[in-house]
This record gives C-alpha cells, sequence and structure tokens, in this order.
C-alpha cells in the first residue's frame, strides 16, 4: 500500500480479513469487469449466482448445506438469530465475551468489555460497545465465557427452555484468535442440542482463510448454521448463512422473512465465483502456502521476541494470527485472560512502530495473511520487528 504522501507499506490488514489474495488481484477484477457488463441488480436469481451457491455449498462440512447470500456479516448474523428464533420458538441467545458479532445493538455488546463493568464472571451483564445503542436490545443475549464448558453449562441451567442458540466463533479471531480447547466445541455442540438450542458458528473471519471449509474443516466439527463474509469474495461486499436443509427451508418458504436489495448483486457474486475457482484450482497447495507463509512470519516474530527479550506471544495459524505481548506466560483461553494478562498498551506501541517501520498492522493485533505476501516481504517484516521491539 501506499498513502497520500507516498510512503509504501506492507499491509497485514488487508481489509481486516477480505483481502485473501492481497489488494485488487487481476482475476477478480477481471471477472466482476466482464459480468457486469450484463446489469448489476436484477431482483431475481441468475445463474452465477446458482453456480456460486452450488460452490459453497459444496465446500461447507455441513451434511445436507444450504447458502443464502446477504451484503454483510453483520447482516447475515442478525438473519442466523432470526432464523434459530423461528426455528426453535425460542428468543435468548448465550454469546460469549471477545467475540464480535457485527455492530447492531442486538449483538453489539461485551465484545471488549472493561473488566470492572463486566459483572461476575459467572454470569456477566451485557455492556454496550457504543453510545446510542438501544438499551433494550440487549435483553434477550446472555453473555458468558468462552472455552469454559461449567459456565456454559450453568448458563443454560439458569436459562433453562428460553435459549434458542448458542453464536460463537469457532476460532476466536476477534481477541487475538484464540483457538478452542480440545473437546471444547464437541462438548458445547452436545450441551446446546441438550437443550433444544442450536449452535451457530460466526466464520465471517475464519470461512475460506483457515481452510476452504474454513473452521469447521479445519477443527473438524459442523454447527447447525454458519456465517460468512469476507474471504469468501476478495474484498467485495457479500455474506452468506449456510445451515442445515432442514432448518433453512424456513427462509426459502418465508416463514422466516429476508430481504435486501442489494444481495447478490452481480459484481459481488462474479468476485465470489473468481474466489472459489481460483482456489479451486489450485487445490490443497492454495492454502498450505498461505499457511506456509505466515508460520514463517510467525517463527520469526518468535525469534525476534526471544533475541529483544520481549513477552511476543503469537497464536500458532498460519492464515490468520494474533499478535500480544503477554505478561504472565499463562495460556490465554478466553477474553477476560487476554483482558488482563496481556498488555494492549505494549502492542499498540509495537504497532505504531512497525508503522515507522513501513509495516502496516492492525490494531486489534490481527493479522492477516494474503497469497500476494511475497517471501521477502516477510523477511523484511521479520527485520523490521526486530528494530521496533528493540527500540521499544
Ligand atoms: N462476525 C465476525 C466474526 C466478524 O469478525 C465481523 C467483522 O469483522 C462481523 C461478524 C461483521 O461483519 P461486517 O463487518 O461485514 O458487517
Amino acid at each position: 500500500m501506499w498513502d497520500a504522501d507516498g510512503n509504501e507499506y506492507i499491509d497485514y490488514i488487508q481489509g481486516m480479513g477480505p483481502n485473501l489474495f492481497g489488494h485488487a488481484p487481476e482475476f477478480v477484477s477481471q471477472q466482476v469487469a466482464e459480468d457486469m457488463r450484463n446489469g448489476y441488480i436484477f431482483a431475481a436469481q441468475f445463474e452465477r449466482e446458482l453456480e456460486v451457491a452450488e460452490m459453497a455449498a459444496a465446500a461447507i462440512p455441513i451434511e445436507d448445506c444450504t447458502v443464502r447470500f446477504a451484503g454483510s456479516g453483520t447482516e447475515i448474523v442478525q438473519l442466523v438469530l432470526r432464523l434459530a428464533r423461528g426455528w426453535t420458538g425460542k428468543s435468548k441467545f448465550i454469546r460469549f465475551e471477545g467475540h464480535y458479532h457485527g455492530w447492531m445493538d442486538s449483538v453489539n455488546h461485551s465484545v471488549h468489555p472493561p473488566i470492572d463493568e463486566a459483572g461476575d464472571v459467572d454470569a456477566p451483564t451485557p455492556v454496550g460497545e457504543s453510545a446510542g445503542m438501544d438499551p433494550g436490545a440487549a435483553a434477550q443475549a446472555i453473555p458468558c465465557q468462552w472455552n469454559d464448558i461449567d459456565r456454559l453449562e450453568d448458563a443454560f441451567e439458569r436459562h433453562r427452555g428460553e435459549v434458542a442458540a448458542v453464536i460463537m466463533e469457532p476460532i476466536n479471531a476477534n481477541t487475538n484468535c484464540i483457538m478452542p480447547e480440545p473437546g471444547y466445541l464437541e462438548a458445547a455442540k452436545e450441551l446446546a442440542h441438550e437443550h433444544g438450542a442450536l449452535i451457530i458458528f460466526d466464520e465471517v473471519i475464519t470461512g475460506f482463510r483457515v481452510a476452504y471449509g474454513g473452521a469447521q474443516e479445519f477443527l473438524g466439527i459442523t454447527p447447525d448454521l454458519a456465517t460468512y463474509a469476507k474471504s469468501i469474495a476478495a474484498g467485495f461486499p457479500i455474506a452468506m448463512l449456510a445451515g442445515r436443509r432442514d432448518i433453512m427451508d424456513m427462509l426459502g418458504s418465508g416463514e422466516v422473512y429476508h430481504g435486501g436489495s442489494f444481495n447478490s448483486n452481480v459484481m459481488s457474486i462474479a468476485a465470489a465465483h473468481a474466489t472459489l475457482t481460483h482456489i479451486k484450482l489450485q487445490g490443497d497447495t492454495f492454502y498450505a502456502d498461505l499457511n506456509r507463509r505466515g508460520e514463517r512470519l510467525i517463527d520469526g516474530l518468535h525469534q525476534v521476541g526471544m533475541e529483544t527479550e520481549t513477552e511476543i506471544h503469537v497464536q500458532v495459524l498460519g492464515s490468520v494470527f494474533g499478535i500480544s505481548f503477554n505478561r504472565s506466560g499463562d495460556v490465554i483461553r478466553n477474553y477476560r485472560d487476554h483482558a488482563t494478562k496481556c498488555d494492549d498498551v505494549r502492542y499498540a506501541q509495537f504497532a505504531s512502530e512497525m508503522m515507522r517501520e513501513g509495516v502496516r498492522l492492525s490494531s486489534n493485533g490481527r493479522v492477516h495473511m494474503s497469497s500476494a505476501h511475497t517471501e521477502e516481504q516477510i523477511e523484511t517484516t521479520i527485520e523490521a520487528a526486530r528494530r521496533a521491539l528493540s527500540r521499544m
């Protein structure tokens, strides 16, 4: 990237994730330009849309899965919650501190709450992330601690018979890419089903990024419903809901309503088609290459961390990972661990020093690898980190 003053940066924000192939990949631009010659938007299904729907449904591990498109991750989360309520006839949902599900009032709380306002760890209170939110909107939300099956069980007990769904990021990308502990997702799914609730994976970040079949393929577990956006269309605005056909049929029948003038517009569908076709053509090598690049960067950062005796900590997933400064040396299992043990001020200083070195890092520590990052750029980044950490 080049800024308005002509300074050059190696970009690891990548539009907060969508740019799986870097900025403006030619094969995407070409497909979009070609398809948009026939019109932009029809308020009807069209051939390319069906092709993308079939390709995407085949990619998602949920058995007998169907899909539906919308305009953004925020929108698709609203739809999935409505569908879960429609299916179960219940209204509440369990969500986790540190997990982000878009900016709408119903879910934009408890993402990064100040600990002293978030209430008892056993029964947290929703804390709005913004001024101006509808004070009643969080009434259906039950915040909980992630990676902690006992607390999830507790939440179900406290709200017996009221919970429509548990929604979570299967890899907590919005709090430094914390991984689920072995067995946690399986236990959470079982518990949800025991209580007649659905399990929803929000794969807006992980979908088509950590594997072609997203976190489900990477971790080997399927939810009932899953949401996608970002990497499915290389930077064009689109989102997708995927789920069990029996549940999704409530949308097809119109029993659960979903609308949107810009859903499935030609440009976003063309970009999604180019994305999925490109990855499919490369087969397994696409993700292996992406991960290899990310792993080299992670190794390099750990190495310069040791050399400069800083407590820099990097999660170990190549395609998307989090950088933090963990003072305690303890394993970070969820948001409250992160908030109490990681030094966000120190990370902000690191990101600012890296910017001076020509490396653009996000403010929340999440690094998005793209297939356009070259090995040379990765080595340059590691050298930049060595200088930045030495100055700190
Ligand atoms: N869900 C997750 C996991 C996200 O990370 C985001 C955005 O970062 C969203 C939902 C909202 O998506 P959008 O920004 O497209 O509205």
